[in-house]
C-alpha cells in the first residue's frame, strides 16, 4: 500500500489544460493539489484563465464544424468509444490509485467500482447508439413525419470532486456518443485522474484533434469563464445546488439549456417487514460508501417503530466499528474527508444537531493525531425531520435516524425536503413497494437495493436536486437537439394566397 501511494505520487506532472490536441504549457496561476490522507500537496494545478477557456471552446467549435466526429459513422464512433473503454480497463490500477490519492476514497472502491464503471459508461453508449434511432409518425394522412436527434455542438462538462473520473466519464461518453465535441472542467480539488485520462486518450490517438478539451481551475475563474462563454451550446453539470443555480443564470443570458445533477438528502425507509439484515447492510452502504460523500447517499434513515430499537442499536454498533484509515489500505472502509473545510462543516452539523435536540449515537468528532482530514463516522437520532441535519446535505459519513409509525406518516416526512434525488424503500410487501415508488417525490426509487445504477434508466433529481436525467434516452435528450421533419406525400391542395381565388 505504501508502494502504490509513493509510486503514483512520484510520477505526477503539473496539471495543465489540453486544447486542440495539445497539453498547454504550465504557465497559469498555481493551485496546490492535496492528498487528503496526508493533507500535503502532491501536485500543482496551473489554472486555465478566460483566454485558455476561449481557446478550448474555439478548438471544440472548429472540431465540431470540421465534422470528422459529428458526421462520423456510428461504427466509427462506436470503435472510438470502445477503444476508450479498453484503455480505461488496461490502466485501471493507475487510474484507481490516482483517484484514491486525490479523493481519499478507499482504493478497494475506486479499483473495483469507480474505474470499471467509468469504462462501462463508454461501452454502454457505444452500444446504445447502435440501436437507437429516431421516430416516424404516419397518422396524418398524406404526410410522413419523422424525428431525428442531432448533436448539439460544443458541450461544457463540469464535474465535482467526489467521483471525478466516473461522473465525468459518464458525461464524456454521452456527449461524444451523440456526435458532440466538448470542453471538460474537473473540480480544481481533484484534477489528477482526468488529466491522466486525457493523456492516455491523446497517446492512443483515439479521437480527432479538438474533439475533447480540458480546462482546469477554480469555479469562479475557469468554471464561470466556461459556463458563460457565448460559444458553448449547453452545460452538463454535476455539483452543488448553489453552483447549479449560478450556472443556470449564466446560461439564461444566452437562452441555453443545461442539465443539472445536484445535491440530495435521500430518505431510506426501513419497514418492519423488510429483511432486517439486508436493510441494515444496505443502510450502512447507503450512508458510508464513498466516505459518505455521495449525492445519492441514503443517509436520512426512517425506521418503523416496531423494529427501531434493534435497528438503531445494531446500526450504531456497526457505525462505531467502521474501519477508518489510509484509503490505500485494503482493510479501510472510510478514508479521509476531502479537505479541512469539509471536516469543519461536518463538525458544525454535529453541533447544530446537538443544539436542536438530536442524540449522538456514534462518532461526532474529528480524529486527532493523524495528518489527514479524518473524522469519526457519525450517526445521530432526530425526533423531527425539520432539524438542519435532516434537511441539509452534509456530504460526509453522517447518518440521521428517525422512527415512524406508518406508511402515510413516513411518506409525508420523506417528501418534506427541498431535494428529490433518490428514495430507498426496504420492504417485503410488493404492493407497498410499488405504492411507495409512486408516492416518493424523487427522480429514482430503489427498492431493497442500495446504490444500484442502471444506465438504461435515467438518473437525476426533481426539486433542487436537478434538471434532466443521465443515462440512455435521458443523455440523448441532454446532448442532442430533436429535429422534426414533415414531408407531404400527396401534394395536398393549398389555399392560393394572393391570387384572389
Ligand atoms: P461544487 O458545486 O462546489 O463544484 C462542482 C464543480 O463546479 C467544480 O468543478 C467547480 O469548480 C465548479 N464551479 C464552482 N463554481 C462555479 C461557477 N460559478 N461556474 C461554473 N463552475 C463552477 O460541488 P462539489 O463540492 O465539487 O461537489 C459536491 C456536490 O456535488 C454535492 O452537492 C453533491 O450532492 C453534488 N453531486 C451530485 C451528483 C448527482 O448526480 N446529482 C453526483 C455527485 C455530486
Amino acid at each position: 500500500m505504501k508502494d502504490l501511494r509513493s509510486d503514483i505520487t512520484s510520477g505526477l506532472k503539473p496539471v495543465t489544460g489540453y486544447v486542440g490536441g495539445r497539453f498547454v504549457a504550465p504557465t497559469g496561476a498555481e493551485i496546490p493539489v492535496l492528498d487528503p490522507a496526508s493533507a500535503k500537496p502532491v501536485a500543482v494545478l496551473h489554472e486555465s484563465d478566460a483566454g485558455e477557456v476561449d481557446a478550448a471552446v474555439s478548438a471544440a467549435r472548429m472540431a465540431f464544424r470540421a465534422g470528422h466526429w459529428a458526421e462520423a459513422s456510428v461504427a466509427q464512433r462506436q470503435k472510438a468509444l470502445l477503444a476508450i473503454h479498453d484503455l480505461i480497463l488496461a490502466n485501471a490500477e493507475e487510474l484507481a490509485a490516482l483517484e484514491t490519492l486525490n479523493t481519499g476514497i478507499p482504493y478497494s472502491q475506486t479499483k473495483n467500482m469507480h474505474v470499471p464503471r467509468a469504462a462501462q459508461n463508454f461501452r454502454f453508449f457505444a452500444e446504445f447508439i447502435n440501436q437507437d434511432g429516431g421516430e416516424v409518425f404516419t397518422q396524418e394522412k398524406g404526410y410522413m413525419s419523422f424525428v431525428t436527434y442531432e448533436p448539439m455542438g460544443v458541450c461544457a462538462l463540469i464535474g465535482p470532486w467526489n467521483m471525478p473520473l466516473g461522473l465525468t466519464a459518464m458525461k464524456m461518453a454521452g456527449a461524444l456518443a451523440f456526435g458532440n465535441t466538448c470542453v471538460v472542467k474537473p473540480s480544481e480539488i481533484t484534477p489528477l485522474t482526468l488529466s491522466r485520462f486525457f493523456e492516455l486518450i491523446h497517446d492512443a490517438e483515439i479521437l480527432p484533434e479538438g474533439v475533447i478539451n480540458l480546462v482546469n481551475g477554480r469555479g469562479h475563474v475557469t468554471g464561470e469563464a466556461l459556463s458563460a462563454h457565448p460559444d458553448i451550446d449547453m452545460v452538463s453539470f454535476t455539483g452543488g445546488t448553489a453552483t447549479g443555480a449560478r450556472i443556470l443564470s449564466a446560461l439564461a443570458q444566452g437562452i441555453k439549456g443545461g442539465a443539472m445533477e445536484l445535491g440530495g438528502k435521500s430518505p431510506s425507509i426501513v419497514f418492519d417487514d423488510a429483511d432486517f439484515d439486508r436493510a441494515m447492510d444496505g443502510a450502512l452502504l447507503g450512508s458510508f460508501m464513498n466516505n459518505g460523500q455521495m449525492c445519492l447517499a441514503g443517509s436520512r434513515l426512517f425506521v418503523q417503530e416496531s423494529v427501531a430499537d434493534r435497528f438503531i442499536e445494531e446500526f450504531t454498533a456497526r457505525t462505531k466499528a467502521l474501519r477508518v484509515g489510509d484509503p490505500f489500505d485494503p482493510a479501510t472502509e472510510i478514508g479521509p474527508m476531502i479537505n479541512a473545510a469539509q471536516v469543519e462543516r461536518v463538525m458544525s452539523y454535529v453541533e447544530s444537531g446537538r443544539a436542536e435536540g438530536a442524540t449522538l449515537l456514534a462518532g461526532g468528532a474529528s480524529i486527532e493525531g493523524r495528518d489527514g482530514f479524518y473524522i469519526e463516522p457519525t450517526a445521530m437520532q432526530a425526533e423531527s425531520n425539520a432539524l438542519a441535519i435532516c434537511q441539509e446535505e452534509i456530504f460526509a459519513p453522517f447518518a440521521t435516524l428517525q422512527t415512524f409509525t406508518d406508511e402515510e406518516e413516513v411518506t409525508e416526512r420523506a417528501n418534506d425536503s427541498m431535494f428529490g434525488l433518490v428514495g430507498y424503500v426496504w420492504t417485503a410487501d410488493l404492493e407497498r413497494a410499488l405504492r411507495m415508488s409512486r408516492r416518493l417525490a424523487t427522480g429514482t426509487v430503489l427498492v431493497n437495493t442500495p446504490i444500484m445504477r442502471d444506465l438504461r434508466t435515467g438518473f437525476g433529481g426533481i426539486r433542487q436536486s436537478g434538471i434532466g436525467r443521465e443515462g440512455a434516452k435521458g443523455s440523448r435528450a441532454m446532448f442532442t437537439e430533436m429535429k422534426s421533419t414533415i414531408v407531404a406525400l400527396e401534394r395536398p391542395a393549398l389555399p392560393r394566397m394572393g391570387t384572389g381565388s
